[in-house]
């Protein structure tokens, strides 16, 4: 094995990745998704980031919305509110299905791992898609309105708590899955995907043994940033910012990857931060990295995997 081991949260992440699968051969692909924010509704597993990563490189996923199944409906989740089930998380009738038989291989004594790999099988998906660990890591929202697990901040609060830390329970002991072993020891560059540094990068990086892994990889190693004009595209990552005491843009992002890259790709608006990135020690690139159109996500593609040096389809 050899190519991009490219690092994943969900939806800013799912269209690199995308893009990356449209141009390079399926071996010289593996995705390492962030699993974190998995928790548990209804008695089933449900892992959010995996599920995005995974649809949307089967060409299922619901572009409206970034989660989820086009075309989704939702009478289960209907039918469990009439039970009286709290469903303030969502859940799509066909998602369900992923769910129900991830937690039942689970069940029978599979590991995560070998479970997407099961599903990304039957659903077409042809690059290597590893949970970062099969181990259970947590992300734990501690806010000012109390500490709760990561959905629950994200979908029953929509964000709306202040937050003041954030804890990966369990990630101390967590040792990367086999597929991001054999990456982080056989790829020629790491990618981190335009995705939430705090909760998406955060819990990949705090696996143990990692951080130090990356550091010492040889080859390339590159961060497109998430923060565009000082904003998010889409989710919390700003407001994480200025809640946990700094202004949000590229320039915050690369003081959090400084040691860990050598190449920062920020958005063409902020080119001004260039000479600033420059100074913590990356080659910084400026390009449009804002990502609508397919077109879109394979040409930023195109460009991180010049920056990679890695070879084509
Ligand atoms: P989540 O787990 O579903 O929130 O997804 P990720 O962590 O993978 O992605 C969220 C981050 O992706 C946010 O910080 C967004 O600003 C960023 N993002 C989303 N779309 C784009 C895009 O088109 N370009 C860039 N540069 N960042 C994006």
């Amino acid at each position: 094995m050899a190519g991009v081991l490219a690092l994943a949260g969900g939806v800013g992440g799912a269209k690199l990745v995308w893009g990356l699968a449209q141009i390079l051969t399926p071996d010289n692909l593996t995705v390492v998704v962030n699993t974190g924010d998995d928790d548990e509704f209804h008695g089933l597993h449900v892992s959010p980031d995996l599920d995005t990563v995974m649809y949307t490189l089967a060409g299922m996923a619901n572009p409206e919305t970034g989660w989820g199944l086009v075309g989704e409906t939702f009478q289960a989740l209907a039918a469990l509110q009439k039970l009286g089930a709290p469903t303030w998380f969502n859940l799509g009738d066909r998602d369900l299905a992923t769910h129900i038989r991830r937690t039942e291989l689970l069940r029978k004594g599979s590991t995560l791992s070998h479970v997407t790999e099961q599903l990304c099988q039957h659903l077409g998906v042809r690059c290597r898609v590893a949970p970062m660990t099969d181990a259970r890591v947590r992300t734990t929202v501690t806010t000012d309105q109390g500490v709760m697990p990561f959905q629950e901040y994200f979908v029953k609060h929509r964000c709306e708590p202040q937050v003041k830390d954030l804890v990966f329970k369990g990630a101390d002991w967590a040792l990367p899955s086999p597929g991001f072993d054999k990456a982080l020891r056989e790829a020629d560059a790491i990618v981190f995907c335009p995705s939430n540094p705090f909760v998406s990068i955060g819990p990949i990086m705090a696996l143990q043994g990692v951080r130090q892994r990356i550091e010492l990889f040889k080859g390339p190693r590159i961060t497109i940033s998430p923060i565009i004009g000082g904003e998010a595209v889409k989710g919390p990552a700003a407001k994480m910012f200025r809640e946990l005491g700094e202004e949000p843009s590229s320039l915050a992002v690369a003081r959090r990857m400084s040691g860990l890259c050598t190449h920062f790709v920020l958005d063409n608006v902020d080119a001004a931060l260039v000479p600033q990135v420059v100074k913590l020690g990356m080659q910084v690139e400026a390009t449009n990295t804002f990502m609508t159109t397919p077109e879109d996500k394979i040409r930023l593609a195109m460009f991180v995997c010049g920056l990679a040096g890695v070879s084509l389809k």
